[in-house]
């Protein structure tokens, strides 16, 4: 007679139950590294999201592997920073905040905000620091679609510039960096669910491929929200919009402008946007992208400017490094431009439902 099992066996955790429990549950942010992490590549990223497009063999990676699981906020702290948060630090662990911009005039006026970020990878590509930038740019053939880019001198890094506010699967082209081109030391720039995904590509055990260990560097962006495709494609052509003429997107104090050159086409409420975006963005707190090594945005400080976090003790030696190699310049963030950082943070944290 067999021995009768006291308790049921636990079904694994495979693609199957990530659609149940994230991406029919409207959690997808959409970043890949469900994708990128997957051993037999049995799955593809589809209008945004991922689909099994292939023979799955019930290994758990991809589950495990989503940002959206269980992500292991204190243990990660941990290692990033050598320290849990503190109760008095609302934006997460931080070093020092500076405001700061590229000295680059082609830098500033490519980037969204000072052009600092361009002006940092630009600096860590020269030092030779890293062989190689994961950076989000647009598909050539396919008007504003973000997609990630792997940037290797100023020239890709200016045509990357400039912020994407749709979604681009930013693990894969971590990925494609190190399979395909065979990057071994990167600087990876995401927004902060994007960067999340990269620390579980980086420490989470149920892995294969460990893409994320070939990242040096993490620069995070600020975030409170990012918009589906279809902003671009019924949005702004039904507002009279041609993407073709367009340069640069920018959301700032509550507004969505759109640029042609200094030209601005359109100068809309957020409002007006809400229906375009993503709903993971509703239950995500992180806007200041807790986990990156350095987190950079444009709230508080002034037109012109960014505000950069510094987290990690490799981001703030390289920061300081770009800074005084020229590339940028800085100085510590005004009171009030960090209450302004730090209420933008609270507010999100309170619209997290
Ligand atoms: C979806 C989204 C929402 C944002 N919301 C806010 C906000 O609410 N408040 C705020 O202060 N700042 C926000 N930011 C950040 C801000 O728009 C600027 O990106 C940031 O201040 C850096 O400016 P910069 O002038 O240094 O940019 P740049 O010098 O142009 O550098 C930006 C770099 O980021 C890369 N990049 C652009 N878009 C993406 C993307 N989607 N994913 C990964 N990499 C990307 C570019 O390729 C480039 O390398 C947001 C950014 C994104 C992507
Ligand atoms: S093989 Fe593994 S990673 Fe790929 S879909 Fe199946 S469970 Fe997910
Ligand atoms: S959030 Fe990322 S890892 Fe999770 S299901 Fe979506 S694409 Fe996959
Ligand atoms: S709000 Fe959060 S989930 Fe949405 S794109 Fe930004 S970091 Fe990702």
């Amino acid at each position: 007679m067999s021995l009768k099992l006291l308790t049921k066996p636990v079904p694994p955790k495979v693609f199957g139950t990530l659609l149940t429990n994230i991406v029919k549950k409207g959690l997808c942010c959409g970043c890949g590294n469900c994708v990128a992490a997957c051993p037999v590549m049995a799955l593809t990223m589809k209008e945004e999201m991922p689909a099994m497009t292939g023979i799955c063999v019930t290994c758990e990676i991809c589950y495990y592997q989503c940002p959206k699981v269980d992500f292991p906020y204190e243990r990660y702290e941990e290692i990033l920073f050598g320290r849990r948060r503190r109760n008095d630090e609302p934006i997460g662990v931080v070093r020092e905040v500076y405001t700061a911009r590229a000295t680059s005039e082609e830098f500033r006026s490519r980037g969204t905000d000072g052009g600092a970020v361009t002006a940092l990878l630009s600096y860590l590509l020269k030092s030779g620091t890293v062989d190689g930038a994961v950076v989000c740019g647009v598909d050539p053939k396919d008007y504003w679609k973000a997609i990630p880019i792997l940037a290797v001198s100023d020239k890709d890094l200016i045509e990357a510039a400039g912020t994407k506010y749709t979604s681009a699967p930013m693990m894969l082209g971590l990925a494609e960096a190190v399979r395909d081109h065979g990057k071994e030391s990167l600087v990876f720039v995401g927004t902060g669910c994007r960067i999340e995904a990269l620390r579980k590509s980086q420490f989470e055990e149920k892995n294969y491929y460990w893409w994320g260990k070939r990242v040096k560097v993490a620069i995070g962006l600020f975030c409170f929200e990012s918009f589906h495709d279809k902003i671009l494609r019924e949005y702004l052509p039904a507002k009279g919009i041609n993407l073709s003429e367009v340069s640069k997107f920018h959301i700032t104090k509550g507004r969505f402008f759109v640029y042609s050159g200094n030209r601005i086409l359109l100068k809309a409420p957020l409002k007006e946007v809400a229906q375009y975006a993503f709903s993971s963005c509703s239950t995500c707190a992180n806007v200041t992208n807790e986990y990156a090594d350095i987190s950079v945005g444009g709230a508080g400080s002034p037109d012109g400017w960014n505000t950069v976090i510094l987290r990690s003790e490799a981001g703030e030696k390289l920061f300081k490094a770009a800074v005084e190699a020229g590339f940028i310049e800085a100085s510590a963030i005004s009171n009030e431009g960090l209450e302004a950082v730090i209420k933008l943070a609270g507010l999100k944290k309170k619209k997290e439902h």
